[in-house]
């Protein structure tokens, strides 16, 4: 029996290179190995987008042409929706019996995003409860393997330590403790140097055309000390060379600029440019696929329903287990 991999992202919006280096590229590597589930997570797109929900659905198709696009094959991986399966609320009831409160106000992302997406009311359960949903995505799978961004390690600490006591009070449930899986790139900075993020308007996204990817890079923050081309840049942190790591393949280019930049020969519109055409040269393949994925007439529709379906099974599965475990069965 392979292990297996889940991993999910919330239909909130358009996919961008963060996506793509911190959890996808992973996905697709581990969908050879691994018996691998995706899941567009709509319940979660709903804590913090529960008062206009009107986009979700459009969203979750785009998101998944996108997948397809990377690289992530239907037909080795599950694709799913988290609302078509109802036992991760089931299970995500369960753990919250266990859960003391003052384990989800501390994870460092709910006062973050508490406070930075202040236009929002975010005093919901809903929303302080959105790691434990998590926990129960993962665990209503018996997923050993989690790939994703830097962003959620504190989220997959928190459910192996849920999984640990829920399987303390109820230790037939036998829930499986996951990892996280990083990519080399866990968190790419954004064009101003903040995580790259949908809410910060700082994303290249995997949709973008070839222009708008160019001027894109062109407004890129990099070494503000260097107002000339010919004064020695910094390298070390700069987000620019940080994506010339990320997305050109020719090392060779990249160290001779890194060279250049350091000794103050080279000007920032050649960084940036030969940074575009990488990006670019990656991203064609990307568009042409996932052109292709929503231009078939109800493919993603007959994928996502049928992955859900697959995905239901193993689910109730694991409900069986665990309703025995807690002593609730009829
Ligand atoms: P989200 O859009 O928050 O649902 O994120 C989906 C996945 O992409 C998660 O695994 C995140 O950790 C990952 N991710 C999102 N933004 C970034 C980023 N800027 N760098 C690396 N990974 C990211």
């Amino acid at each position: 029996m392979r292990q297996r991999v889940l991993s999910g992202m919330r239909p909130t919006g358009k996919l961008h290179l963060g996506h793509l280096v911190g959890a996808l590229q992973n996905w697709v590597t581990l969908q050879e190995q691994y018996d691998s589930y995706h899941c567009v997570v709509d319940w979660h797109a709903l804590t913090t987008h529960y008062a206009d929900t009107s986009e979700i659905v459009a969203n979750t198709f785009h998101n998944v042409a996108d997948w397809i696009g990377c690289g992530l094959d239907p037909e080795q991986s599950t694709f799913f929706i988290q609302s078509l399966v109802p036992e991760h609320a089931e299970l995500y009831l369960l753990l919250q019996m266990v859960t003391p409160i003052p384990w989800l106000e501390r994870v460092p992302s709910y006062k973050e995003q508490v406070e930075q997406l202040s236009d929002r009311d975010l005093s919901s359960i809903g929303f302080l409860g959105y790691p434990l949903l998590q926990a129960a995505d993962i665990a209503v799978y018996d997923a050993h393997w989690v790939p994703v961004g830097e962003d959620q390690v504190p989220h997959l600490e928190l459910t192996r330590e849920v999984v640990r006591r829920f399987n303390n009070f109820f230790p037939d449930a036998a829930l499986i403790e996951p990892q996280q899986i990083l990519t080399p790139t866990p968190r790419l900075p954004g064009l101003d140097n903040r995580k790259m993020s949908k809410s910060y308007n700082n994303a290249i996204y995997l949709s973008d055309d070839a222009k708008t990817v160019q001027n894109k890079v062109r407004q890129m923050y990099t070494d503000p000390k260097r107002v000339r081309a010919d004064i020695p840049g910094t390298v070390e942190g700069n987000p620019v060379f940080m994506y010339h790591d990320a997305f050109n393949p020719n090392t060779e280019e990249v160290e001779d600029l890194k060279t250049r930049y350091r000794a103050g020969k080279v000007g920032d519109v050649e960084v940036k440019t030969k940074l575009s055409v990488a990006i670019n040269n990656l991203l064609d393949p990307i568009r042409e696929r996932r052109a292709q994925a929503l231009a078939r007439p109800g493919y993603l529709e007959d994928v996502l329903i049928e992955g859900s379906k697959k995905a239901q099974a193993v689910a109730h599965q694991t409900m069986e287990r665990v309703r025995g475990a807690v002593k609730l069965k009829y």
